[in-house]
């Protein structure tokens, strides 16, 4: 049985360059310059996706530049350029699990 805890939703912004790291990082990877951390954007738009055995999953991104693999079960019929929220981040050792919603 795998043990799943909640996290939050954290993104990292350059205090120079304002670029967002994800998943957070100390310094920008663009400038080398610190990050601040910040909740994040939890409205996303549907890049992409698909449907396996488990049900839809796709590509979700975040303020314009953080990309996420997501689980799309909770949308009944996902479209490109749809809008929709992070509603849940799941994680265990080795895994997030991103749960989206309309
Ligand atoms: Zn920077």
């Amino acid at each position: 049985m795998e043990e799943y805890s909640d996290e939050e939703f954290i993104v990292s912004e350059c205090i120079k360059c304002k670029i967002i790291n994800w998943p957070a990082l100390k310094f920008c990877k663009n400038c080398l310059n610190p990050n601040t951390l910040r909740k994040g954007n939890s409205i996303g738009r549907i890049i992409e996706f698909s449907k396996n055995e488990q049900g839809y999953f796709g590509i979700v991104e975040f303020e314009g530049q953080i990309r996420i693999i997501c689980n799309l079960n909770q949308i009944n019929n996902p479209k490109i350029n749809q809008e929709v929220i992070l509603k849940k981040i799941k994680k265990n050792n080795l895994n997030h699990s991103f749960q989206i919603s309309s």
